[in-house]
């Protein structure tokens, strides 16, 4: 009984947070409800958790959260996200997960027309952009294990690669040699000169950007796949925040050649509008994927026949979390995606023209995406840090500082389409008050 009145009430807090984004109250819960052996029942223990708890975060779908990247869940994926909870669908097989599986390998066959992926093409939904970066990267090594040749230890990536592929190469014992300059987008020649100071055989794969976390800057994709073409070495894109834009037409351009990739990751938890976690990585031909990563055992033999989700990365117990997004796909249609994309590119843009005009800001690279990184004149180090804190604590807004070129600068990553012009205003007007205290 009590269990149907609170999942009432959860039910309308998810509605009510959606029209009013709930006040942040940063701080600790003390003291915070206890684990004890009987018990505090459903109903307080919800109550705690719903006015104490989830108050102290700053959620990503707040209009205002612009650090890091967010994420914006729609109501639709956010529904069935809830409804996988209750299913109790066990993601890893065909043969206990029925037509879900289907359902998320037609978000699959989504996110593969998206990057112009051929229909052979295929992959997996795993729980963040890391592990589609050490699965993908697996799967690349795999092919040189297969051939019984020395096991190449060199990732060559990107010199602003995302930190998870340093951490995917600490895990299989591999190097990182970075290529071309960091903040700056990669291009074909930086890459070969230190391609031309390597073995081919020593070398895993090549990793480049499709959207940098901290700039947005894309590499040169096209140049890049002409390298590794010539030389035979696997191309992996990390596109886990910046794939989402090769929805908005005017911006496709920026990724050619991306279609070339033998792997690419994609965090639709980012910039596509679905519940953590839910990232994506993507084989142009999964054979060595499947090959690198499904598990063999006497109890697995009953589900030996299926082509199953487990079988695509590092995991084999997964949740089935590509079915939101597919839900989502399919209740609002794809055309708002893309305008949802667009939406952020476009407050992007404002955002710049207004840092612009302003006396006392500058941007401070060419925005890229849906990334603003500028200045305030006058500041420091500290200066930021002490404004970021001070936002956050008041609720107004989470924007933390990064550095360009040596240089404290802060930075606006826009993932969510009910931000709006005037939260942006609001931000860069406490910028200018702020210092005047
Ligand atoms: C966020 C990000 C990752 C890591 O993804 P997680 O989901 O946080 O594990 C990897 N690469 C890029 C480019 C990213 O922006």
């Amino acid at each position: 009984m009590q269990d149907r009145v609170v999942l009432n009430d959860v039910a309308h807090w998810v509605v009510d947070r959606r029209t009013e984004p709930i006040p942040v109250r940063p701080g600790r819960v003390t003291p915070l409800p206890e684990v004890t052996r009987l018990g505090l029942g459903i109903r307080s223990t919800w109550a705690a958790l719903r006015d104490r708890l989830l108050p102290t975060s700053f959620p990503t779908d707040h209009p205002r959260y612009l650090a890091f990247v967010g994420g914006a869940p729609t109501p639709a994926a956010i529904i069935a996200d809830v409804a996988l909870s209750a299913a109790a669908v066990y993601g890893g097989s065909e043969l206990e997960a029925g037509d879900v599986v289907a359902a998320e390998r037609a978000a699959m066959r989504w996110l593969c027309d998206i990057f112009g992926y051929p229909e052979s093409a295929h992959g997996v939904f795993v729980s963040g952009g890391s592990l589609a970066n050490l699965s993908a990267l697996v799967a690349a090594r795999h092919g040189w294990v297969a051939q019984e040749s020395a096991i190449p230890k060199v990732i060559v990536a990107s010199a602003s690669a995302h930190s998870s592929i340093q951490a995917a190469a600490a895990i299989m014992g591999c190097t990182v040699v970075q290529a071309g300059r960091v903040d700056r987008p990669l291009g074909g020649d930086e890459l070969m000169d230190v391609l031309d100071t390597l073995d081919d055989r020593d070398v895993v794969a090549v990793v480049a950007n499709a959207g940098a976390t901290n700039t947005g800057a894309v590499d040169a994709l096209d140049e890049i796949a002409d390298c590794c073409e010539v030389l035979g070495i696997w191309l992996h894109v990390d596109a886990a925040y910046g794939g989402a834009a090769l929805l908005v037409p005017g911006q496709r351009h920026t990724f050619d050649g991306i279609a070339r990739a033998d792997s690419i990751t994609i965090d639709p938890h980012k910039w596509l509008f679905t519940p953590f976690d839910c990232a994506a990585v993507l084989y142009r031909d999964p054979v060595h994927a499947r090959a690198a990563h499904r598990q063999s055992a006497a109890y697995l033999d009953a589900v030996l026949d299926f082509d199953n989700p487990s079988d695509y990365a590092a995991h084999l117990t997964r949740r089935a979390r590509g079915l939101p997004m597919w839900f989502s796909l399919v209740a609002n249609g794809t055309d708002a995606y893309a305008a949802a994309v667009e939406r952020c590119i476009d407050v992007a843009a404002y955002a710049a023209k207004e840092i612009d005009a302003a006396a006392h800001l500058d941007v401070v690279t060419d925005p890229c995406l849906s990334v603003v990184l500028f200045r305030r004149h006058g500041w420091n180090a500290q200066d930021y840090a002490r404004w970021s804190a001070a936002a956050q604590a008041r609720g107004l807004a989470l924007v933390t500082p990064t550095t360009f070129d040596d240089e404290t600068v802060l930075r606006l990553c826009f993932v969510n389409p009910l931000t709006s012009v005037d939260d942006v205003d609001l931000v860069l007007d406490s910028l200018w008050s702020d210092a005047r205290d």
